[in-house]
């Protein structure tokens, strides 16, 4: 049996070569452990390896994770799935990063519910980059408008971009899309602070979004194994 632990270390060794191969600096790179539908069992095993952020995607499931793990108070939670106003609520109680804002309508509840005690929440704002209408995430074209009004948010903090872009056949068009994402990111760095977060590049493609200048990889199947 291949432990977490390797299966970490793999993926480190992933980025490792995507960031050398690319002139890049392996510190520049953030791995988030995406552990949506895997037991406690399997995050401990991380987190005894010493890893410290984790994705999640489903609410109620995440919700009874982190509070069952609320002694371990050095885990940083990423939500990263779609989100429904009325789960909003939950979202802001419990997590410490939120990668998949793609409304305003969203952010002001996000904004209203963080709870006064807690630090900003950390915000991305998610991209359809190839328009697919299948996707969540905004258009480009919306960015700046939502980061503007997000600006506007005291509870919330933005950090930058998140996106899925669709397969591609060739590695070159994923660069491509993966390019798109980060030359809209340079735009918003010129215009405002604390921009710093490129999310992009998962178990399948994470090459491809280093190469193009990702900052953060989503990685679920290759460190926690297949989803049923
Ligand atoms: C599930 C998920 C991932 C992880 O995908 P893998 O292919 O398992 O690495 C990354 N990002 C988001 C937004 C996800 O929902």
């Amino acid at each position: 049996m291949i432990t977490i632990a390797e299966r970490l270390d793999s993926a480190y060794g992933r980025i490792k070569q995507a960031t050398n191969k690319s002139n890049r600096s392996e510190q520049s790179i953030t791995l988030l452990a995406v552990s949506k539908t895997k037991p406690i069992s399997l995050i401990l095993d991380a987190y005894e390896a010493g890893h410290r952020k984790f994705g999640e995607s489903y609410v109620q499931e995440s919700v009874e994770k982190i509070e069952k793990m609320a002694h371990l108070n050095d885990i940083q939670w990423h939500f990263i799935g779609p989100i429904q106003s009325n789960k909003t609520k939950l979202i802001a109680q419990n997590f410490n990063w939120v990668q998949s804002i793609d409304r305003l309508k969203i952010a002001k509840r996000l904004n209203e519910q963080r709870p006064s005690n807690l630090k900003p929440l950390n915000i991305l704002i998610q991209v359809n980059i190839s328009n697919e209408a299948s996707k969540s995430g905004c258009s480009i074209e919306e960015v700046n408008n939502l980061a503007q009004s997000i600006k506007t948010l005291d509870n919330l903090k933005l950090r930058g971009l998140m996106a899925i872009p669709a397969k591609k056949e060739t590695v070159e068009q994923q660069i491509e899309d993966f390019t798109m994402l980060k030359t809209c990111f340079e735009a918003l760095q010129t215009q405002y602070k604390d921009i710093d977060t490129l999310s992009m590049g998962m178990s399948a493609d994470l090459e491809p979004a280093i190469a193009a200048g990702s900052t953060m990889v989503r990685i679920g199947t290759d460190i926690f194994g297949a989803r049923s």
